[in-house]
């Protein structure tokens, strides 16, 4: 997927990074038994790990426990650094939803062990992502924006924007002080609770009202 350009409003933007944040709603990170953090927990993802929507999605087989998480993802289409909280929501050129896919047997084992992440978060197909809507403030209000997830139909997950522990101004604005924000960084905002498994054969399916409806189906 290394040549997968995201096109909004007449503007193309090669996908940079994928930064993805971690517990950043307090009911998912009771349901995993961890600690409120006081700061935003950042991981990454290769750019291709990205799977557009409407594909199959292959189980990996280092792992036995895949679970869906989705989640609000932004594009930037601004370069900044140190961004000013205030300013934060201008450097947003799109918004989609995504599924942050993450392997949750192989992420315990690499916690309890004190090791990195990756095998388990940023393997093929990882980062199944939606079509960016361009952001307008008047159209998509992401200090109040829901989303759901589900699998076969059922729902699994239902999340609001509004109760994030650190809001989208915040996340970029932190996250800027880190590093410099560019074109193409796509930020995962971290998954609400009723993160679960899928299996061979599900369907997965996730929707946001303003944005759209997007669904991959799994196979071994
Ligand atoms: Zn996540």
């Amino acid at each position: 997927m290394s040549e997968l350009q995201i096109s909004i409003e007449g503007n193309s933007f090669t996908p940079n990074r994928i930064f993805c944040i971690g517990k950043n709603y307090d009911e998912h990170i009771k349901e995993l038994g961890g600690q409120t953090p006081k700061e935003p927990v950042v991981f990454m993802k290769p750019v291709s790990s990205i799977e557009v929507p409407f594909q199959t999605l292959y189980m990996p087989s280092h792992g036995k426990l895949l679970h869906h998480e989705v989640e609000v993802v932004l594009l930037i289409g601004k370069e900044g650094k140190n961004i000013p909280d205030l300013d934060a929501l201008s450097h947003i050129a799109g918004v989609t939803i995504g599924l942050d896919l993450t392997l949750r047997d192989v992420q315990g084992r690499l916690k309890k062990a004190g090791l990195p992440w990756e095998i388990s978060k940023s393997f093929e197909q990882s980062a199944p992502l939606g079509i960016f809507k361009s952001y307008n403030p008047d159209i998509i209000n992401l200090q109040n924006l829901s989303f759901t997830c589900s699998v076969n139909e059922d729902i699994r997950q239902q999340g609001n924007t509004c109760d994030m522990l650190f809001p989208i101004s915040s996340l970029i604005s932190i996250l800027s002080g880190w590093w410099v924000l560019r074109p193409g960084d796509i930020i995962y905002t971290g998954t609400p609770s009723g993160v679960g498994p899928l299996e061979s054969g599900d369907k997965v399916y996730i929707e946001s009202p303003a944005i759209g409806s997007f669904s991959w189906t799994l196979a071994y």
